[in-house]
């Protein structure tokens, strides 16, 4: 469903992407691993075209994303392509991004309605599945504000659902909550890999990584430095730097 070819961002002269190339199939679990400032976000906002890359291609559902030149580098030369791609892709943040001035359900059927023009009673009807499915149910008519972190995450994972997306791409959606709300985000996670979602995720959680991807990738300063396995990279990684990076920290 997604394939970037050499991707190549630069922000004024700081090179911060340096040619990445990866490639979601269906079912495929990607995780981006590596030290802060390497790329992982950028590179994940690359994806949907939160961040134009300045070389490179990216092809969404086999269809390649057309550019066109500008004076500072490139755009989509097709915004109408990419609102459309873009619906195929959903992502996740680290900070939790429902709307605060909607209830969750609100939040759930926003797209599906707005978007997909879905007519509402369906699209409540789905959207009230898919927070059974997260554990929600019961918070359907609560606003963010009234929910925990961990919370209003597995909420913006049922709201990426409702558009039922080919790939979803999450940026540490983990990394702001407290310890004790992580694992049940992990969890609906996992039933999502489970269940054959194509994922692309960015996570420090190395345990899960090591559970649920088909595909690790660790990058150095913009570069691919190891691809592999979870059991090439996590478990045999060939570099000094990853060796230290995945050390266990005191
Ligand atoms: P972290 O683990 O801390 O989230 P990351 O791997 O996600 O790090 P990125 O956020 O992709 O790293 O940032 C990579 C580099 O690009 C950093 O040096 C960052 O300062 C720089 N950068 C990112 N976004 C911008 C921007 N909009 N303008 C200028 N520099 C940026
Ligand atoms: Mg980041």
């Amino acid at each position: 469903p997604l394939e970037a070819r050499d991707i190549k961002k630069r922000f004024g002269s700081h090179e911060v992407l340096k040619g990445l190339s990866l490639e979601a199939h269906k079912g495929d679990v990607i995780t981006l691993i590596g030290a802060s400032g390497s790329g992982k976000s950028t590179f994940l906002r690359c994806m949907n075209l939160l961040e134009q890359p300045d070389e490179g291609e990216l092809i969404v559902h086999n269809e390649p994303i057309h550019f066109r030149p500008t004076k500072h580098g490139r755009e989509p030369a097709d915004w109408k392509q990419v609102e459309r791609l873009r619906a195929k892709l959903s992502m996740v943040f680290q900070n939790f991004n429902l709307w605060s001035h909607m209830t969750l359900l609100e939040n759930v059927i926003e797209a599906p309605v707005h978007v997909l023009k879905k007519p509402r009673k369906q699209a409540i009807d789905e959207a009230r599945a898919l927070l059974d499915r997260v554990g929600l149910l019961e918070r359907a008519d609560y606003y963010p504000t009234q929910m925990s972190g961990g919370q209003q995450q597995r909420g913006a994972i049922a709201r990426a659902l409702a558009m039922d997306p080919e790939v979803m791409l999450f940026d540490e959606p983990t990394s702001a909550l407290d310890p004790e709300l992580v694992g049940d985000v992990l969890k609906v996670m996992r039933g999502l890999a489970d269940e054959g979602r194509t994922m692309i995720l960015v996570t420090h959680e190395i345990a899960f990584a090591r559970d649920v991807s088909s595909q690790v990738i660790y990058l150095h300063q913009g570069v691919i430095e190891e691809s592999g396995t979870p059991a090439e990279v996590l478990d045999n990684p060939r570099s000094e730097r990853l060796r230290q990076f995945l050390a266990p920290k005191h």
